[in-house]
């Protein structure tokens, strides 16, 4: 059998007809500007995309975990319920490598334990095409090896002159790539252009972490009593912005909501977030975590260990938004950069 090459040559024109093409089949979700800022949102021509940019304030994870959704309606006057399993085609149209990963890592959470039907129905019927990125003073996937993917992607588009060198990444992909586009195989001059923009691209990261991603669990694990999160609990508003705009941030709270004639409801899922003072307050009004300096530890260590143990990664992806939507400028790589400096004795 014939091997599909890896690299394919999409000439700048042709991406309008893969994206019409698309538009037959599926809904479009793409890197857009919106208000001025990248973000992403429904697009019905090629000319709205806005590929290889920075990266957006929200990530895509609304997509396939909506903020607020219905898992179920009930009738209490019968005792019946009926479980809403909803997902429509949709292609998310320029990813950029650290939401990939952040993706991998939410089909992981959702399939987990007991799987959730909900988040996989809608990854079922979810083509996921990548786009390169720049990185801006918040990026640092580069510190998590997150700066390039090789899966997790149906198709991955890197800008060159005259077009695209898309990868291709699923047998899906190159069923759609072939049937909505014309495509050739790329020259050598194509391939030594795409090297060349990635080692560009890895010398524009300007925010690092100071030890390899393997340090961070057992540096986190020393560093509970660290003065760092009095600290940043001092200033932090506890608005919970972070936990939205966070790609793996996955936790939820589930609500009962009865109508007005207490027989019909629904059972609705939305986002919750750590930071929150609420999150995890039991009933009689305990908080387990009362302040926001032990919130935001909390917050941290998930990210950098908690999470390690059950899925052996860690589950920051490094994109940066937690940092760059933080009003009162909490940025985690420099709070991770103090307890590296703290457990080396700096
Ligand atoms: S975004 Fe900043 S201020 Fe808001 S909860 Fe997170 S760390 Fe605190
Ligand atoms: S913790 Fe911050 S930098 Fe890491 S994945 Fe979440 S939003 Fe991105």
């Amino acid at each position: 059998m014939e091997k599909t090459p890896k690299f394919k040559y999409l000439p700048e024109k042709a991406l309008s007809s893969l994206v019409k093409g698309l538009l037959k089949e599926y809904k479009v979700y793409g890197t857009i500007e919106k208000d001025g800022f990248p973000a992403f949102g429904e697009v019905s021509d090629a000319d709205e995309l806005k590929l290889t940019q920075s990266p957006s304030h929200l990530s895509a994870k609304g997509f396939l975990f909506p903020q607020r959704e219905v898992l179920l309606k009930f009738n209490m006057q019968t005792s019946t319920h009926v479980p809403v399993i909803e997902a429509e085609r949709q292609v998310l149209f320029g990813l950029h490598p650290c939401d990939i990963r952040a993706l991998a890592l939410m089909d992981r959470v959702f399939a987990h334990g007991v799987a959730d039907p909900n988040y996989l129905f809608r990854r079922e019927h979810t083509i996921v095409i990548g786009a390169d990125c720049m990185p801006d003073e918040y990026c640092f996937c580069d510190s998590l090896g997150n700066n390039d993917v090789e899966d997790g992607f149906d198709l991955f588009l890197h800008k060159i002159s005259g077009g695209y060198l898309v990868r291709v990444g699923s047998d899906r992909g190159a069923e759609l790539l072939e049937k909505h586009s014309r495509t050739r195989e790329p020259g050598r001059t194509a391939l030594i252009e795409l090297e060349e923009a990635k080692g560009r691209r890895r010398l524009a990261f300007r925010a690092k972490l100071d030890a390899p991603p393997e340090e961070l669990p057992a540096i986190y694990a020393r560093s509970d009593e660290s003065r760092v999160w009095e600290r940043i609990g001092a200033i932090c508003t506890g608005c919970g912005s972070c936990n939205n705009v966070c790609p793996t941030c996955y936790c939820f709270d589930v609500k009962d909501e009865v109508g007005a004639s207490l027989a019909e409801g629904e059972r609705v899922r939305s986002w919750d977030g750590c930071t929150l003072e609420d999150f995890a307050k039991v009933a009689g009004g305990h908080n387990f975590r009362k302040t926001r300096a032990e919130r935001l530890r909390h917050r941290f260590n998930r990210k950098f260990r908690y999470l390690t143990d059950t899925f052996d990664s860690l589950f920051c992806v490094g994109c940066g938004r937690c940092s760059r939507s933080c009003l009162v400028k909490i940025n985690i790589v420099d709070v991770t950069n103090e307890l590296i400096r703290e457990n080396a004795g700096i």
